[in-house]
């Protein structure tokens, strides 16, 4: 089984390649941010509570999201693996997961990391924004605030999974095929 966890800020490509890797490696692509605009788009309870969050560019609650993510994995028993996508984003979210991985006996191969400087994360939502119709792509501010929020709750993510020495950082710049490549390789090795 291969467990992967694609990490970065917002913009940093997560999504793009998460759908590459999975096919490639027959993993099923769970991204929370999917599974939360898929839940506000059918006015779910879920949804609007969601809503009140990522309208502000600040994370949906441990507790809400922890069991979606693990509602999510329980949809797929014969899967041979997961790419999380956008989780875990707090160092609860990674005590949550060790929980629900451990009595799954699941384990986590590797986190990869995509390294994508600021200004260029930035410009890359702002594009985004003229077409996703996402409104949270749509706002500098709260661009920003989704930022900030990266580097003060989910960047130690990081570190967890380093000090299991499960950590990796990919060079997020370049075309889509160069940086597959590089995630690719860093998956075989
Ligand atoms: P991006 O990586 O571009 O910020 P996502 O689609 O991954 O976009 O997430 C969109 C929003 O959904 C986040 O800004 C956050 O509000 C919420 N969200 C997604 N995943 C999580 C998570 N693991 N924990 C808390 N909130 C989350």
């Amino acid at each position: 089984m291969i467990n992967l966890i694609l990490f970065g800020p917002p913009g940093s490509g997560k999504g793009t390649q998460a759908v590459k890797l999975a096919e490639k490696y027959d993993l099923i692509h769970i991204s929370t941010g999917d599974l939360f605009r898929y839940e506000m788009g059918n006015d779910t309870p879920l949804g609007l509570k969601a809503k009140e969050f990522i309208s502000k560019g600040e994370l949906v609650p441990d507790s809400i999201t922890v069991g979606m993510l693990s509602n999510k994995l329980d949809k797929h028993p014969d899967s041979v693996g997961f790419i999380l996508d956008g989780f875990p984003r707090t160092i609860a979210q990674c005590e949550a997961l060790d929980e629900i991985f451990s009595e799954k006996e699941m384990a986590i191969s590797k986190l990869i990391a995509l390294d994508v400087a600021e200004d260029e994360l930035v410009k890359r939502l702002v594009e985004r924004g003229k077409t996703s119709g996402r409104a949270d792509d749509s706002d500098s501010n709260i661009i920003k605030n989704r930022i900030k929020v990266y580097h003060a709750e989910t960047s130690p993510v990081y570190n967890y999974y380093d000090e299991m020495k499960l950590s990796h950082t990919v060079d997020g710049i370049g075309s889509i095929e160069d940086i597959f490549g590089r995630l690719c390789a860093t998956i075989d090795s």
